[in-house]
């Protein structure tokens, strides 16, 4: 069997009522994660909506009306194959989501969260940083940028929920437990998610990776101690911190996907929503 077959077939579809929405912003980043989801669509950066409004976005009160049909309350800020501090309407976007009734959040490489400090503190749900190194070679090699955000003063500076999110690679598996340790010393960090690739297209390329979140989660539950589970995510106490161990194609959580070339999906699975609503 094809590792893409293999890994389509674990995909847990059995998923719950969703929870959240997500609007997944379009347009180019300041990172070139290599493992970015935006690589499995592979459009490239044809569509840039970062500097057109939302009220030109099509489709986009169709989806807020559908979410709050179906009693979503939480949104965040994602980005497809961007990051979402990069747009240009983003505060009147939050104040917008907010009049409507939405707990907005928002994640983020944090590249530009100091200059836009004022903005993420006017949310009014969490804030999910993506951190994946400490160190700049490794950062180079991961986000093809060498130069690490102050993440000290974006941490101090954040006044409403956080969380970290780590995506596991090839290059900072021997690096991940100190970056745990490091940031278990922030009382304003909620938990540090550890994050599996998640691709549709790329298993082949990215299984390096996939193995090293395997083998550090495998770690991590034979030798830290087991709190709870999130959404069957297994959460762990490393350092006085949570750690909650991700899986996207396992999770029982559901969310909408707003994309904003006007494409709404009713799929958790971000990349196969996209395609197969791009396609009609
Ligand atoms: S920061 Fe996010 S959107 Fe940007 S390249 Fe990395 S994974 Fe992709």
């Amino acid at each position: 069997m094809s590792i893409k077959k293999q890994m389509q077939d674990h995909k847990n579809r059995n998923r719950e009522k969703p929870s959240f929405a997500n609007i997944n912003l379009q347009g180019p980043c300041n990172y070139q994660c290599f493992f970015c989801l935006g690589n499995d669509i592979n459009e490239g950066y044809c569509h840039n909506y970062l500097n057109i409004h939302f009220s030109k976005w099509k489709n986009f009160d169709k989806y807020l009306i559908k979410c709050k049909e179906d009693g979503i309350k939480k949104i965040y800020l994602t980005g497809q194959n961007t990051d979402p501090l990069l747009y240009k309407y983003l505060k009147e976007l939050i104040d917008y989501l907010k009049i409507k009734g939405f707990l907005v959040g928002i994640r983020t490489n944090g590249v530009k969260a100091l200059e836009k400090i004022d903005i993420i503190n006017s949310l009014n749900d969490e804030v999910g940083l993506s951190i994946h190194s400490l160190t700049p070679e490794i950062n180079k090699k991961i986000t093809n940028h060498s130069t690490i955000p102050n993440w000290d003063k974006i941490i101090k500076s954040i006044k409403i929920p956080l969380r970290i999110a780590i995506v596991i690679t090839r290059y900072n598996k021997d690096e991940i437990l100190n970056i745990i340790k490091y940031f278990s010393k922030y009382k304003n960090i909620n938990y540090i998610q550890l994050r599996c690739i998640s691709t549709d297209e790329r298993y082949s390329a990215l299984k390096e990776d996939i193995n090293c979140y395997k083998e550090l989660t495998q770690y991590i539950s034979k030798n830290y101690h087991y709190l709870k589970s999130f959404y069957t995510a297994s959460i762990y106490n490393i350092y006085g911190i949570e750690v909650c161990l991700w899986k996207t194609i396992k999770t029982t959580i559901n969310s909408y996907n707003y994309f904003t070339n006007g494409i709404i999906s009713t799929n958790y699975f971000i990349v196969e929503g996209y395609k197969k609503h791009n396609e009609k």
